[in-house]
């Protein structure tokens, strides 16, 4: 699954693997567990770095969603590969298991309505849930309905990060895009419409 912040893709992501009986495989949930953890692999230290703001090499991104793939046929992976290299590393990878991608689904969405869905994104600092302002608000005005915490716009959802964080988005995934263009596999869905409108075409450009 590869899609823009804001496109969608983490919830429709969620909804295939349910619809298909596999694992949905988030490198950042991977992440986020590991971070929460205690463990004390050498995998682990290594993943604790980004904590210091350095980024995890592609090498170790490939390893800690690669642990999560080793007993499993089938599965709906987001949030990797980032780039042409992490791509690489997961063919590799796949075809050492005897296994290989059916397809990438890139799920498309134009910058207009980007920014529309980004502005306003409100997040609990407790339990991490996300809301929006108009979109997709909290029963209760600035609180988060899981926990009843305070409902927060992080630094990173202010419209000038906005714009920034989805330049570096798309320069970054172009090429990969390209890579899995020339394989074949490209799948590119309509992300406009509604939360079911968009699942039937992500299943459709499955099946
Ligand atoms: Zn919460």
């Amino acid at each position: 699954m590869m899609g823009p912040p804001g496109s969608g893709k983490g919830t429709q992501g969620v909804k295939l693997a349910e619809r298909f009986d596999n694992p949905h495989v988030s490198s950042g949930d991977i992440l986020r567990r590991i971070l929460a953890s205690n463990e004390n692999s050498e995998l682990a230290n290594a993943v604790r770095i980004i904590e210091e703001g350095k980024m995890v090499t592609d090498e170790i991104a490939g390893a800690i969603v690669f642990r999560e793939l080793e007993n499993v046929t089938g599965f709906i992976l987001d949030g990797y590969p980032r780039n042409v290299r992490q791509a690489e590393l997961l063919d590799i990878y796949l075809k050492a298991q005897g296994n290989r991608l059916d397809a990438a689904l890139y799920l498309a969405v134009d910058k207009e309505e980007l920014m529309r869905r980004l502005t306003g994104r409100l997040t609990c600092e407790n339990c991490g849930e996300t809301y929006h302002l108009s979109l997709e608000p909290p029963r209760r005005a600035g609180y988060c309905n899981n926990c009843g915490s305070p409902l927060i716009v992080r630094e990173d959802d202010q419209p000038d990060r906005i714009t920034v964080r989805l330049r570096l988005y798309l320069e970054r995934t172009r090429p990969v895009l390209d890579y899995y263009q020339a394989s074949g596999l490209l799948r590119k869905v309509d992300g406009i419409g509604s939360q079911e409108q968009v699942f039937a075409r992500c299943e459709a450009a499955l099946v």
